[in-house]
């Protein structure tokens, strides 16, 4: 099953909780046992799993960011300005695959899932595809 979600965000680096938008588009299609991918199709956006209880853990993990990847570097040759966007958007990754149980995404408590905004504001599509483990 594939389905798409569109997700708006509004600063150029900024995390956004994608955790309960994946729960609905699960529980839409009834599966419970699985694997479910989701999956960022863009060349300045990614998607990790984090904490998504204090929301401390994301101001600290984009101000690490910065310092690890700076918005400027006058030695980037790319004419559109945003190789920091390129670069931490890799460095993140494109997708992760999360476990379908009990008719749920398998996530410790403290876990959630974001879409990693780097070169926003804009609207981004976010891809899941989710395998089933029943049969048919
Ligand atoms: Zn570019």
């Amino acid at each position: 099953m594939f389905s798409e979600l569109a997700v708006s965000t509004h600063q150029r680096r900024e995390f956004i909780d994608i955790t309960e938008p994946l729960g609905e588009v699960l529980r839409a299609t009834g599966i419970t046992s699985g694997i479910m991918t989701v999956y960022s199709p863009h060349t300045t956006a990614a998607i990790t799993v984090n904490e998504n209880w204090d929301p401390d853990v994301i101001h600290d993990f984009l101000l690490h960011l910065s310092s690890l990847v700076p918005a400027h570097n006058l030695q980037f040759r790319h004419g559109e300005g945003n190789s920091d966007s390129h670069i931490l958007a890799s460095l993140i990754g494109a997708s992760t695959t999360l476990i379908i149980r009990n008719g749920s995404l398998y996530l410790g408590p403290w876990q959630g899932v974001y879409l990693c905004e780097f070169d926003g504001p804009r609207t981004r599509t976010v891809a899941v595809h989710i395998i089933s483990d029943q049969a048919l």
